[in-house]
C-alpha cells in the first residue's frame, strides 16, 4: 500500500469512528422525541376529566451506564414507580425483551450485558404501550387485573379492559 492510499484508508476509519457514535446519539435523540411524543399524544387525547387527574403523568428517561460487562439502570424503580406498576414486572418484561438476566439492587437494576441507553428507552416505551396506556383512550391510569388465567389492563378512566399477554 502507497502512502497516499494508506492515508486515505486511515481518514476513512477516522470518518467511520466520527460518524458512527454521532448517528447513535441521533437515533437516541430521536428516539427521546418519539417517546415525549407518544406521551404528549396520549395526553391530549385524552377527554378533558381525565386530564385533570393525569396532568402529572410523567416518566423519567432511563439513567443508562454501561460497567465492564453490566448495565446498570440507575432510576429504574423511580421509572416504574412513575408508571405506578410494580419494579418486578417491569423487570421481568425488560430481562424478556433484552433475553438476559438482572436484579433489583435497591432503585437500581444492574443487567448482565451491554445495552445501548437507545435500546432501554425503547424497551421502555413498549412496556409503556403495552402495560400501562389504554388503547381505548389513551389514558395512563390504568391498573393490572388477573382473572382466572387470564390478565387485564383494566382503565380507571373509560373502564376498558384489554387482554394482556401474562409476563
Ligand atoms: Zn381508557
Amino acid at each position: 500500500m502507497n502512502r497516499a492510499r494508506a492515508t486515505t484508508k486511515f481518514c476513512e476509519k477516522i470518518n467511520k469512528a466520527e460518524i458512527e457514535p454521532y448517528s447513535e446519539v441521533r437515533k437516541m435523540e430521536y428516539d427521546y422525541y418519539d417517546y415525549e411524543k407518544l406521551l404528549e399524544k396520549a395526553y391530549e387525547e385524552l377527554p378533558e376529566n381525565v386530564k385533570h387527574h393525569t396532568s402529572r403523568f410523567e416518566v423519567p428517561a432511563a439513567i443508562v451506564t454501561i460497567e465492564g460487562n453490566k448495565t446498570i439502570i440507575e432510576n429504574f424503580r423511580d421509572i416504574a414507580e412513575a408508571m405506578n406498576r410494580d419494579p418486578n414486572h417491569l423487570l421481568k418484561f425488560i430481562l424478556r425483551e433484552v433475553a438476559t438476566a438482572g436484579v433489583l439492587e435497591g432503585r437500581r437494576v444492574v443487567l448482565q450485558g451491554r445495552f445501548t441507553p437507545y435500546l432501554i428507552a425503547n424497551k421502555m416505551k413498549k412496556y409503556l404501550k403495552e402495560y400501562v396506556i389504554c388503547p381505548v383512550c389513551g389514558s395512563p391510569d390504568t391498573k393490572i387485573l388477573k382473572r382466572d388465567r387470564f390478565h387485564f389492563l383494566k382503565c380507571e378512566a373509560c373502564g376498558a379492559e384489554t387482554p394482556i399477554e401474562h409476563l
